[in-house]
């Protein structure tokens, strides 16, 4: 059995606490792993050791952590398949969306590369008579970040690469369920050169979370998953004094106008509902269909469905894999038997799926004639299910999104420009798309949604991530004019 151990202070370190969870393949539903969780003292020896990096860290010059920045970039570039494997191994998912998952990833440390730019200040000259006045961004400390189990690669390069450029040493705590690509990008970053300390990782559970969220030593927390977790986080985080952002669920709706390109909205429906098992923050998971596109749209989305294929995510020919654990996977199927049971019309239904092996898959289900009562619409199911409400009007749409809890990504599809334009101000959420499912922003901008999708009043990574990881500081000096110094500075005095 592979045994998965913490990363602390540069070394492998095994479990303390006599607490270990399973680590399983979801595509066949064998146990691959033995996961360490972290006691209290493995939290607390984390930090210590993320403390004295700190110490000097903070001082080494830009150039020197854009250059280690820019050696894991390589590394990761160069490792990327590896990384897709692990992910694959333990998520679940094809290994084209684990590819595309370290794409992703890889924009956010390219982002960091070019700390020098982001981290220049500003100055402004004789703000008084020999005054100049000057302002600079400072690290906090040693930082945290607690990762959910969907992107379990791209969500710590969410935060690594910004937190350790702008000069603050890092603890990640993964996801239990998938801990195997985290702890690889963490042993790349060593390999890279950065100094032991710098990133740490402890693998574990609540009593890890807890502890990070009250340690004195712990100065900010970047928190991504459920909304119910994600609220507990950001409340016993501040309660802390500590500075926290943190990303929840979401219950995003993708609005498809009469004029549509019902074949785009359709293509966009399945790959955004479908893809990863609907396991993503941003999958749709609502098609909010307008007037008398609904029809031909369910009738495309239901031809798009019969062609997708299910399997292992090693296959190369598989579309879609498993969930993520059997529990989840019999909690998404009960959904589904909740929406039909409240009188949504199965037009698909994923539970007639059958699959040869034990693995924890699930087929895709679409719902019609939902509406905002049933719980396959007010829950985020997290799974292979889309729901399609009807409805007259674009101001439906538009209010549907409004009274939703949730404000991660809303989506619209049509023609009009002025129909899309209006909707980019309209939509109650934090990332919009027009005519685009899920609408992630590129790493230079920032990742964030609104309402219970989000806790904090930072976005994660791009410029917000860089404002999330630092303090400001801003210096008032004075220096009397030369020909007045008491110093001899070689001016002629008379000038
Ligand atoms: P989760 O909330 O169960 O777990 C996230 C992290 O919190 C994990 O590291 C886990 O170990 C820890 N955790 C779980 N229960 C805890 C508890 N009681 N106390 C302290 N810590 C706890 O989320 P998940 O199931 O891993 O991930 C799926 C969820 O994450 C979905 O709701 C999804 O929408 C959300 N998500 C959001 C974003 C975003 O950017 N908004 C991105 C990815 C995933």
């Amino acid at each position: 059995m592979h045994e998965i151990q913490h990363l602390i202070d540069g070394t492998s370190v095994a479990a303390t606490s006599g607490r270990t969870s399973p680590v399983f393949n979801p595509a066949t539903g064998e146990q691959t792993g033995e996961l360490a969780l972290a006691s209290v003292d493995d939290v607390d020896a984390a930090v210590t050791s993320a403390k004295a990096a700190f110490a000097e860290w903070q001082s080494v010059s830009v150039a020197r952590r854009a250059k280690l920045m820019f050696a894991y970039r390589n590394l990761v570039v160069d490792n990327a398949d590896e990384i897709a494997a692990r992910l694959t191994a333990e998520h679940g998912k094809v290994l084209s969306d684990a590819g595309g998952e370290v794409a992703r990833a890889i924009e956010n440390i390219e982002f960091a590369c070019g700390l020098a730019d982001q981290l220049k200040g500003s100055h402004s000259e004789q703000a008084s008579t020999g005054v100049d006045v000057y302002s600079v961004r400072r690290p906090l400390g040693v930082v945290a970040g607690i990762t959910p189990f969907n992107f379990p690669a791209m969500v710590p390069l969410w935060m690594i690469p910004n937190a350790v450029a702008c000069g603050n040493t890092f603890i990640l705590k993964p996801s239990e369920k998938d801990p195997s690509a985290p702890l690889f990008i963490a042993e790349l970053f060593q390999e890279a050169g950065f100094p032991p300390g710098v990133l740490n990782v402890v693998q574990g559970d609540k009593v890890a979370v807890d502890r990070l969220l009250e340690h004195p030593d712990v100065k900010a927390v970047s928190f991504v998953g459920s909304t119910p977790i994600a609220h507990y986080v950001y409340e016993t985080g501040t309660h802390h004094g500590k500075r926290v952002q943190a990303l929840g669920g979401a219950k995003n709706h993708m609005v498809v106008l009469p004029d549509a390109d019902v074949d785009l909205a359709a293509d966009s429906a399945v790959s955004a509902a479908y893809g990863s098992a609907g396991e993503r923050c941003m999958a749709i998971s609502v098609a909010v269909a307008v007037g008398d596109v609904a029809d031909p749209l369910v009738d495309a989305i239901k031809v798009r469905m019969e062609k997708l294929a299910i399997g292992p995510g090693t296959d190369a020919g598989s579309e879609m894999g498993p969930l993520i654990t059997e529990a989840h996977r019999d909690k998404v199927a009960g959904y589904v038997a909740a929406g039909a049971d409240a009188g949504a019309t199965v037009v698909v239904d994923g539970r007639d799926a059958s699959f040869d092996n034990d693995g924890y898959f699930l087929g895709v289900t679409l719902l019609d004639h939902v509406t905002p009562d049933m719980t396959v619409y007010t829950d985020e199911i997290f799974g292979p299910v889309l729901c399609v409400v009807r409805v007259d009007t674009y101001q439906e749409g538009v209010d549907l999104i409004a009274d939703n809890p949730w404000g991660n990504g809303a989506a619209i599809f049509t023609r009009d420009g002025g129909a899309a334009r209006q909707f980019q101000e309209d939509a109650d959420a934090g990332m919009v798309g027009i005519n685009v499912p899920i609408p992630v922003p590129v790493g230079y901008h920032s990742f964030g949604g609104w309402k219970d999708s989000a806790f904090g009043d930072t976005t994660i990574y791009g410029p917000e991530g860089i404002h999330f990881y630092t303090r400001p500081k801003v210096v008032t000096s004075r220096w009397p004019d030369p020909a007045g110094s008491a110093v001899n500075l070689g001016f002629p005095t008379n000038q």
